[in-house]
């Protein structure tokens, strides 16, 4: 999960807020539901003290979420464990729709996280603890917190009584963070039927972003680079160190990564981050905002290319970009190796060919005698289009919920689960409905990770209403 977040939540007018929904405000189809913010906060809880990390299991937190389930009224059948063995198991949760012919509309989490280190914490990380209105544990951000919201929704969404127009599916998934085993892959290749719908929301990106404290943007990850490595290998003889003969593979590998570093990939403005860039250019003061608004009406407008080009995270967003990562040669100080390799990683803007990246790196380096293999193999995650009816279901709730912003889809420059859903074809919206500091965002994954609690509930019950709307 990486939310777009960047300023305190004012928390006087988050209490209020939460106040006046945890009292029952009427919602959107005109029934007053109590607030599912303590249900989602005691499966917070559970989820917490389960040590979902690489060397831990999803399973017992799968089976006690199943239990849960099936207590709140879903039929076994439609409470499922899925992995390929018993250890991190998925959970799948359906709500019968009325058209079952419909495809369906999925959800998804992960249940893993990453491990910690417990003696840099100052709460117990396998333990839901609030101190001073945060929520301290591993995962409330990424991503047992908007796991927990998910459950809560379906669950509130049952108890209501509600019958969907379609099928609701919940992916409750395992080892996001570690591979190279993945759970939803693992759904895409052995349960197609749960994992095609009309769409997918994963929670696991997007997010609301503050400026001065005011909820100014509203963001959703609707493409992801593409991650891939490639090996370059330099060979010789080798030999005695005493009697070089020419230049070692180690120094001809140095001058290909040399060459490497000085080039740049062509600029490849896609519709994803060409919108993004129309709709964020008015919020960004200065002299970027008016580069992104002009490369969003021209994306060969060279001084806008050039401005945003000089900011590292402005330009992985027009461009493909491959990088040194890893150097392996020799064996002993007075030994000539006969091998040495480079990994160069490379993140590719969605659409663009693997290989023709391929062949661009084999022109920059201009070494016909350095090998080039493919280490990771990109895996295509063609970019996503909002469908309008979940734009209409997110403008609606996040109205009344937030207030009215600007809904940005953009582009991530890592990669999530999204990807394997995107690679089989399927429109992958990320959403998260919090609003937190970068303060907050920054523990995903750190130590004393922690969630302002009044952001956390009203996440909550954005989540709810949300799920309500795709209901309909
Ligand atoms: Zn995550």
């Amino acid at each position: 999960m990486r939310a777009l977040a960047h300023a305190v939540l004012a928390p006087a007018l988050a209490t209020a807020l939460v106040t006046a929904l945890a009292g029952g405000r009427a919602d959107a189809q005109g029934s007053a539901r109590a607030s599912v913010a303590p249900l989602a906060r005691e499966i917070l809880a559970d989820m917490v003290q389960s040590r979902t990390t690489e060397v831990g299991s999803t399973t017992p937190l799968a089976e006690s979420l199943a239990e849960r389930f099936r207590a709140a009224g879903f039929a076994a059948e439609d409470v499922m464990l899925l992995s390929e063995t018993d250890r991190n198991r998925n959970l799948v949760v359906r709500v019968r729709g009325r058209d079952r012919s419909l495809p369906p509309r999925i959800l998804g989490a992960h249940l893993d996280v990453v491990g910690v280190e417990p003696t840099l914490w100052t709460t117990d990380p396998w333990k839901l603890t609030e101190r001073d209105g945060l929520l301290y544990g591993r995962g409330v951000l990424d991503d047992k917190g908007p796991a927990a919201a998910l459950s809560a929704a379906f669950i509130d969404l049952k108890r209501s009584g509600t019958v969907p127009a379609r099928d609701l599916l919940l992916l409750l998934t395992a080892s996001e963070e570690n591979g190279p085993y993945n759970g939803v892959q693992y759904l895409v290749a052995n349960r197609p039927d749960l994992t095609r719908g009309e769409f997918v929301i994963i929670a696991d990106a997007g997010g609301g972003e503050l400026a001065g404290g005011k909820r100014i943007a509203f963001g959703v990850q609707a493409a992801e680079k593409v991650y891939a490595d490639f090996t370059l290998t330099a060979r010789g003889p080798g030999g005695h160190s005493s009697i070089p003969d020419g230049r070692s593979p180690i120094d001809r590998l140095a001058t290909a990564i040399d060459h490497l570093s000085h080039y740049t990939f062509p600029v490849n403005v896609n519709p994803v981050a060409r919108a993004f860039m129309e709709k964020r250019a008015p919020l960004t003061p200065g002299p970027d905002g008016a580069a992104m608004a002009a490369l969003a009406r021209d994306p060969n407008d060279a001084d806008a290319i050039r401005r945003l080009s000089s900011s590292p995270v402005r330009n992985a967003l027009l461009r493909t970009t491959c990088i040194t990562t890893l150097l392996k040669g020799g064996t002993a100080p007075n030994a000539i190796p006969a091998e040495a390799t480079a990994n160069v990683n490379c993140r590719i803007i969605p659409g663009e060919s693997p290989d023709t990246v391929l062949a661009r790196i084999r022109r920059a380096i201009d070494s016909p005698d350095i090998e080039i293999s493919v280490a990771y193999a990109a895996v295509p995650s063609p970019p996503s289009v909002m469908p309008p009816a979940l734009a209409r279901a997110l403008d609606e709730t996040l109205a009344e919920v937030y207030g009215v912003m600007p809904v940005i889809p953009y582009m991530e420059m890592g990669a999530t689960d999204g990807l394997f859903l995107r690679n089989a074809g399927q429109q992958v919206l990320g959403i998260i409905g919090l609003f937190v500091d970068d303060e907050y965002s920054r523990t995903m994954h750190a130590n004393d990770e922690r969630v302002p609690a009044a952001a956390y509930d009203q996440m909550v019950e954005f989540t709810r209403r949300l799920v309500v709307r795709l209901s309909r």
